[in-house]
Parts: structure tokens; sequence; C-alpha cells
């Protein structure tokens, strides 16, 4: 059966690089296999999730290179998750329970002092229907939690191999708050279910939750999705990423003008088997990644390898890429391609490529140049039309003419035409630059 993935982000913040490994990794894990993925926006915080947060995930998700086959939204799915609830209570797996906060934080640290591991005593489990009523007419509202089997929960996990959560030493979890709200345990695991996920692909943080899903899973009488946990992109100094780090955020990285490609390779190569490397198609990603092969270490990634990564896969786009780019730029289209072929082995960021569409149009900066290379050059100075062997023609005229060569003659020239001591290949920028503008350059030089 072709895999169903899905990729859950809460529209509480802008997606970062490290969100773009998930939503990468289950977008290439469906890709290589013919399957689908789902967006799943996790928006049962009303009060944190916004529709700008969820329309900036798509457009995210977008420039990544990511369309998703379906769509969900938990809150649209309250009343599934309202029916799971109703059954567990019904099974007797999820019970009312009255502790305050305050209650709770004092049982814990009694039992760490007794030397006890904190996890919650089921007191309310005990609870008679009298002391519950007497509890409520009080004023207090219950929230309920799931009650554990306690047991080791083991699956076979698509990047961590033999997995296990031991169950016994967890507290049962709260699935729901006293104001009637869902922590995100449960109706994760009845969306998964009832939109039929095949396999569950998200950062290891997620381990724990795992042991206590799949008892849900179980409980609700569901079939168990495959389960991946992928280690977690952290910076250098092994500091994870929050939504709070604005300028890894993917809108915040397409701005200062990085390509989808680098942000891709960096956020999923990282800490894999593979050499973190330029990649420029999805397709050639997808059969690079392989999960089974992703290291169990911290994924330690620097922001700033992204400059290499860029740098080297814009040096390899092709003209046809980047038309429309250029022209926003203001390139017009008939040079636009010969530009770029001239220019880009200078770029970092394609948006670069403004600064030397300037330098061929002008003004440039008149230069202190060496007056008689100059001088010859204007003297020689081929007719139009000018081509890729005109730069090679002209120079050989100018070393006639002064016995200059090597760096004596091309620095003066081109400083006298580009106002910079540093740039693109000259015979590549002259024919852009063309006759009269060089004639003109020649003469503020002087
Ligand atoms: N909304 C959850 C999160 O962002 C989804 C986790 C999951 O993939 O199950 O952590």
């Amino acid at each position: 059966m072709a895999p169903l993935v899905r990729f859950a982000p809460s529209p509480t913040g802008y997606l970062h690089i490290g969100n773009a490994r998930p939503a990468l990794l289950n977008a290439l894990f469906a890709r290589a296999r013919g399957g689908r993925f789902l967006l799943r926006l996790d928006d049962t915080d009303r009060e944190r999730s916004t529709a700008t947060f969820a329309a900036a995930i798509e457009e995210d998700l977008a420039w990544l290179g990511i369309v998703p086959d379906l769509f969900a939204r938990q809150s649209e799915r309250a009343d599934r998750h309202d029916a799971a609830a109703e059954r567990l209570k019904a099974l007797g797996r999820l019970y009312p329970c009255y502790e305050t906060p305050e209650e709770l934080e004092r049982r814990r640290k009694r039992q760490l002092g007794r030397g006890l591991p904190p996890i919650y005593d089921r007191a309310a489990l005990a609870l008679t229907p009298d002391q519950r009523a007497a509890l409520e007419a009080e004023g207090r509202r219950p929230h309920w939690r799931f009650k554990l089997d306690h047991r080791t929960v083991a699956w076979h996990d698509l990047v961590r191999g033999e997995a296990h959560v031991d169950c016994a030493s967890l507290s049962d979890p709260v699935l729901v708050r006293a104001d009637g709200t869902y922590l995100y345990t449960l109706p994760s695991v009845v969306d998964d279910a009832e939109l039929g996920i095949t396999h569950v692909i998200r950062g290891e943080d997620h381990v724990t939750n795992t042991g206590v899903q799949v008892q849900i899973f179980e409980a609700l009488g569901h079939a168990i999705p495959v389960f991946g946990h992928h280690n977690l992109l952290t910076t250098a100094d092994g500091e994870g990423l929050s939504k709070r780090l604005g300028h890894l955020s993917l809108r915040g990285l397409r701005e200062a003008g990085y390509e989808p490609a680098a942000v891709r390779a960096l956020a999923v190569l990282t800490g894999s088997a593979e050499a973190v490397r330029p990649v420029a198609g999805l397709d050639e990603l997808a059969a690079l990644v392989d999960l089974a092969h992703i290291s169990r270490a911290p994924a330690k990634f620097d922001p700033h390898e992204l400059d290499g990564l860029n740098a080297r896969l814009v040096h390899d786009l092709p003209p046809e890429a980047v038309r429309g780019r250029l022209a926003a730029l203001g390139v017009p289209e008939a040079a636009a391609d010969a530009f770029w072929l001239a220019v880009r082995a200078n770029l970092v960021k394609v948006a670069e490529a403004a600064e030397w569409w300037r330098v061929v149009t002008g003004p440039v900066e008149p230069a202190d140049a060496d007056p008689a290379i100059v001088a010859a050059a204007a003297e020689t100075l081929p007719p139009e039309p000018w081509g890729p062997e005109t730069w090679k023609t002209w120079t050989a005229a100018v070393k006639d003419r002064t016995g200059a060569r090597g760096k004596a003659l091309f620095m003066p020239l081109r400083l006298a035409l580009t106002g910079l001591d540093h740039g693109p290949d000259l015979s590549a920028l002259l024919p852009l630059i063309g006759r009269e503008r060089v004639a003109e350059r020649l003469g503020q030089a002087r």
C-alpha cells in the first residue's frame, strides 16, 4: 500500500529550519514511494493559533517544494476527538482527576523526598462516586487522565530500529484539560487513525509520546502506524531551535535570498549518512535520504554553511531557472541569459546579480587607472559588433601598443571599465557593457 504521511505543525509561529526537517523527511519518504503527504494543522490551541501562521506554513512549505496532497485541521475534527474520549471513558481508560497543580506539585516533592519516581499516584482512581460529587459541588472541574497499562511498548522504528518505552515509569497522561480542551496526545492519535496515516515520521522528542499513543491506538481498536523518530537539528553549540529563532525561520531565509534547495540540503542531510552538499532536485534528494541511516546523535549544523551551499547551487543554475528573477531585478530579457552566464560564478545569492547589472549599465565610480593603458585602450577600441572574442583581440592590441602584460595590463582596464578591482570575467561582461559605455568610462578614467 502506498504510504500516507503527515506533517503536523501547530500554526502558532513561523516554521524554521528545524521544522523543515520533519516536513521534508515526510515529503521525501512519500515521494520516493509514490505515497501522499497530508498537512495537518494542529490548531487545538485556539488562543495561539492564527490564520496568518496557517497561511504562512503553506506558503513556506510551497517554497521548499512541498505541495500537500491532503489537508486537515484538528479544530474541525473536535466531534471525532469527543467521540474517542467518550469511548475511552466507557472503557474505563479515561478517568477524572481533581487535583490542583499545587496539590500535584506537593505530592511530587514528597515522592522525590522519599526517593520515589515522581509519577502520578492514581489517587483519583480510588475516588468513590460520592467523593467525586462532593468535589464537583465545591466547584472543581475534572481533568482527564489516560490509564496506562504498566507494560513496555515496543516497536520497530524506521530510524532507531528496535525501540521501546516502559509505560510503568510514566504518569498517566492528561488527555483532556479541566476546561474541556484537549492536549495534543489524543487528537493526534484519532486523526492519524481516522485519516489513514500509515507512517508517522517525527522528531525524537516524541519517542515517549509514541509509547503512550500506541496504547491509545490499541485501546480505540485502531491499527498502529509505523513510526520513525529522527534526531533534531541543533545549532553547533547544541542549542535546540525554537520558533522564536527568527533568523532561521523559513521566511527569514527566503527573504535573505537563500535558494530553497540549499535550505533543503542543510535541513535533511545534516546528521544523515550523506555529506551535506548541494542537491538541486527533490527526486535526487529523496533518493539520498534513508531514514535507517539517520544518526542517533543530534544533527548539529552551522547556519553559515548555507552560504557555501547556496553559492554552489547558484553557480550551476541555468539561465532559464533565473529569468523571472533577473527580470525582477531589472535585467532586460534580451541580455538576461548572457548576463547570467557572465556573473553567476561570482555570486553567493541570485539577488547579488543586481550589483553586477549596475556595473554593466553604470554609472561606475571613475577609477584611478594607469593613464598610459587607458589611453592605448581608448585608441584601439574595436568597432562593434562585439562578441566573446572582442576582449581578447582588444587587450592584445593594448599589449602591443604599451608592452604591458598580465596584471599590469588587465587591472587598469578592469578598474576603468567597472570601477572595481574584482569581478566577473571581462570577456563575457564586455559585450554587455557595449562600446558606447566603454568609451565613456575610458574617457572618465583619464
Ligand atoms: N503538533 C505536534 C508538534 O508539532 C505534532 C507532533 C507529531 O508529529 O505527532 O509537535
